[in-house]
């Protein structure tokens, strides 16, 4: 007798009745989960349970307490922040890798498709060929990655090993107000503390000022603090400006210190031929963080970082060897695909234990091909282009921030009313309450703006007029 409890096959069964409610879930007609929330969270918040129910009934409040209650973020109407729902092969391939694929060792097809993916982003996007890439889990540690890197580089040169010594004097890691604030928890964690990121003044459109940060730099030169990185933006997250890369990158090399490029948002951007000028200078990077979970449409969890040096990034990150590792593989020529560890990704970033991302990578780029992903990605240009557009011909709307990428930052204007900021955001929170077009908000120079970013592939042209209408109609309401 089977004294495992755990049903551990028949998917096919099992997986129609989860795809018929997601199917469901996916016409975006269920109202919001916050409708229904006594109802839901009495039907979820239960003890413990002594005893299981078995599969069929999980499965039955999955799909009727769980799935239609869920996020409002796949929705094609919302355009908030910058995330989406990812695209059908990106969520069946997380699948197939949570099936077949539970972790990267040994050499086997998912594992040789991490180190395929990541050769087809770098070649995709124009990165200089021979960096090392490695996923992670978002930006957040894709930019800490890069980061420990450059701490790395930093401290070698003048004989220390942070990796192992830790840092020893105050740093600087020069960038802008305008970057993730991922950059400053990526500090704090490192050991050189939130207090290193030093903030270089920008332009109106909050890209960093070349002439700034060389004589911020020539300022520093004086103190004990140890220049480490230059942090610029290739996307920045509440406008999508990007720095300009040439510039800053040139100031780096001058100096010898670490040129930092986060793409998490906006590296696809450089598929669209209109703004591609604006990544010269790319080449310049020592590494570029990426988020397929963005614009690519991968389910979230799934970042990449490229780093110009993989013995460095080996130094910084290394596990060192391990006893409980010790024989379990084999130098001999592979018989089996357990009789390698496979790619050492598990010393080249912070975790061991990871899912397998490089299938999904490979399945939403061998999907649709480098053109799907570049008419996407125009296609999205395109709608905030336009929709600046409209906003200028509109005497009710202002464009707050011209895009440059698929953020578009505008808002409603009434000379008559007093305060246009709390005025648009009251607009933002009637416009999130009717569920139709859910944007987001972003402070821009003291304004605030309603801030659409176009990144889901469910979005269309209807969503972008829909918008419009919206932010029009409760305007007038409002300031009436
Ligand atoms: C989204 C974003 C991040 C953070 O990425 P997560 O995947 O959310 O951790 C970092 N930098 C920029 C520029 C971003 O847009």
């Amino acid at each position: 007798m089977n004294s495992e409890r755990a049903e551990c096959g028949n998917l096919p069964l099992l997986l129609a009745r989860l795809s018929h409610d997601l199917e469901q879930y996916q016409r975006f007609e269920f109202p919001d989960a916050l409708n229904q929330l006594d109802q839901w969270r009495s039907a979820l918040s239960i003890a413990l349970p002594e005893e299981g129910v078995g599969i069929d009934q999980v499965l039955t409040e999955l799909g009727r307490d769980v799935i239609p209650n869920g996020s409002q973020i796949p929705n094609p109407g919302c355009t908030s922040f910058i995330t989406t729902g990812a695209t059908t092969i990106g969520a069946l391939a997380t699948l197939a890798g949570a099936v077949a694929s539970p972790q990267r060792i040994g050499v086997h097809a998912f594992n040789l498709l991490e180190e395929i993916s990541l050769q087809w982003l770098m070649e995709m996007f124009e990165l200089p060929p021979g960096l090392q890439g490695i996923y992670s889990s978002g930006g957040s540690v894709a930019n800490l990655i890069a980061l420990g890197a450059a701490r790395q580089s930093a401290f070698e040169r003048i004989g220390i090993d942070p990796a192992r010594e830790g840092v020893n004097r105050p740093c600087r890691i020069y960038t802008t107000e305008a970057s993730h604030h991922t950059i400053l928890r990526a500090a704090a964690v490192l050991g050189m503390g939130r207090a290193s990121v030093f903030n270089i003044p920008t332009d109106m459109s909050g890209c960093m000022l070349p002439e700034a940060l060389q004589a911020q730099i020539k300022r520093d030169a004086g103190l004990e603090h140890l220049p480490v990185a230059i942090v610029a933006n290739a996307g920045t997250t509440s406008c999508g400006a990007i720095d300009p890369l040439q510039a800053l990158g040139r100031i780096a090399h001058a100096h010898g210190i670490w040129f930092h490029v986060d793409g998490a948002y906006g590296l696809p951007g450089i598929l669209d031929p209109e703004v591609k000028p604006k990544y010269e200078g790319l080449q310049l990077a020592d590494s570029v963080t990426v988020d397929p979970h963005k614009w690519l449409g991968a389910p979230v969890g799934i970042g990449a970082t490229f780093v110009r040096d993989r013995a460095l990034l080996h130094r910084a990150f290394t596990q060192e060897i391990s006893d409980y590792l010790e024989g379990a593989f084999c130098d001999e020529q592979a018989k089996h695909s357990l009789d390698q560890p496979g790619y050492d990704y598990n010393d080249l970033g912070v975790e061991l234990s990871a899912p397998s991302r490089g299938a999904v990578v490979w399945a939403l780029i061998r999907e649709i091909g480098k053109q799907g992903m570049a008419e996407r990605v125009c296609r999205h240009n395109a709608m905030a282009r336009s929709l600046a557009e409209r906003a200028h011909a509109h005497p009710n709307l202002e464009v707050v921030q011209e895009p440059t990428l698929s953020i578009c930052c505008f808002r409603y204007v009434d000379n008559k009313h007093p305060d246009l900021n709390a005025l648009n955001h009251r607009i933002h929170r009637q416009m999130i309450h009717n569920g139709r077009a859910m944007p987001s908000t972003a402070m821009v120079n003291g304004i605030l703006a309603i801030r659409p970013c176009f990144v889901g592939a469910r979005t269309t042209w209807k969503h972008v007029d829909e918008l419009i209408e919206e932010v029009v109609s409760i305007g007038q309401r409002f300031s009436a």
